[in-house]
């Protein structure tokens, strides 16, 4: 039976723009009790390939977090599997803002300690008593509040190019990080003021929720389904949109556009722009702000040096990257000396 992905990104990207059929992008999360992560694993993975799924999906003992693509067509039947897992029955599905058919290009389901890599040692808090949820209507009201401090719990690169407005965005390159310099700048209003954050579909909320409330923070509250949900309500609701620029995303597609706002700027040339790339040179990946002229002028890359590179025959620059890992990609994202323009 297979337990695993067989086809390239690339002869999926062709396969599915054959089929030519509508696929939605979704996320979801939930923290449950699973016994035997593996065997879930398993399951998931047998059922959702057989419905065409794409994703990256995250299985551990303490939960499922999913972000994935399906053909339009079966959802209900995905649905329907989810319904039949009890403690998924109605979990809430985030439907992307702006979808695009391809998202995902593998099905990846993997077992993990985690499902957020949050750095807690869950054993040492209550993780269960979390803060208020909150829904778009009530989140508008709080912004208003003069007693509110809002706190964008992503990290920097995702605030760069949207965020809500007068909410603090830390200057952070993990989630862990933001938990201790939040605490430290808040430290003295843990009491007469009321923390409110977000983040992208609401999972880093569910944690470091309970973790401030740990902490001594007596007012908690936290954006139910996150930026992508509230977007929904919004809309549906005709409420102000309070958020500004675009929703980063961990798939192909990068970001969602919420609103024109465009808050970000090239980090090369310092014009207005809020289009993340990758360098085109594969040693570097780089991920950074560039405009469209600047992206001509470097050959899509972020530096002299990397355009030199890219510009070599293939063969050599896999000669070049002979024994250097991929270990430096994770941690340059959004970040290099040789961006001029990035605050
Ligand atoms: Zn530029
Ligand atoms: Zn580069």
């Amino acid at each position: 039976m297979q337990l695993y992905n067989n086809l390239s990104a690339k002869e999926r990207a062709a396969l599915i723009e054959e089929a030519g059929q509508e696929r939605l992008t979704i996320s979801f999360y939930k923290y449950a009790q699973i016994g035997n992560p593996e065997l879930f694993r398993n399951h998931l993975f047998i059922n959702w390939n057989e419905l065409d799924v794409l994703g990256r999906i995250y299985v551990a003992h303490e939960g499922i977090n999913a972000q994935l693509s399906i053909p339009a067509e079966n959802f209900e039947l995905f649905k329907a599997h989810l319904d039949s897992i009890t403690f998924l029955e109605n979990v809430r599905l985030n439907v992307a803002i702006e979808q695009d058919n391809l998202s995902f290009l593998k099905l990846k389901v993997k077992v993990r300690n985690k499902i957020v890599a949050d750095g807690l040692v869950d054993e040492t808090f209550d993780v269960t008593n979390k803060g208020i949820h909150v829904g778009a209507e009530k989140f508008n009201e709080l912004i208003d509040d003069p007693d509110t401090i809002l706190v964008d719990m992503r990290n920097h690169y995702e605030s760069e190019i949207g965020h809500f407005k007068n909410a603090i965005t830390p200057d952070v390159d993990t989630f862990r990080d933001s938990l201790d310099i939040i605490e430290k700048d808040l430290a003295d209003h843990k009491e007469d003021k009321k923390l409110v954050m977000y983040c992208t579909g609401g999972i880093r909320c569910e944690k470091a929720s309970a973790y401030y409330k740990h902490k001594g923070f007596k007012q908690v509250y936290q954006l139910e389904g996150g930026i992508i949900d509230y977007t929904r309500q919004v809309e549906n609701k005709k409420l102000e949109n309070k958020f500004l620029g675009k929703n980063f995303v961990f798939d192909h597609r990068r970001s969602e556009r919420i609103t024109d706002d465009v808050i970000a700027n090239c980090h090369q040339c310092g014009n207005p722009c809020d289009n993340h790339v990758n360098c085109a040179n594969e040693a570097c990946h780089l991920l950074f702000i560039q405009c469209e002229d600047c992206a001509k002028k470097m050959h899509d890359c972020c530096s002299d040096s990397c355009k030199e590179v890219h510009e070599l025959p293939y063969e050599e620059q896999k000669k070049l990257r002979k024994g250097k890992g991929a270990s430096n990609k994770i941690f340059k994202k959004g970040r290099s000396e040789v961006l001029k323009f990035k605050n």
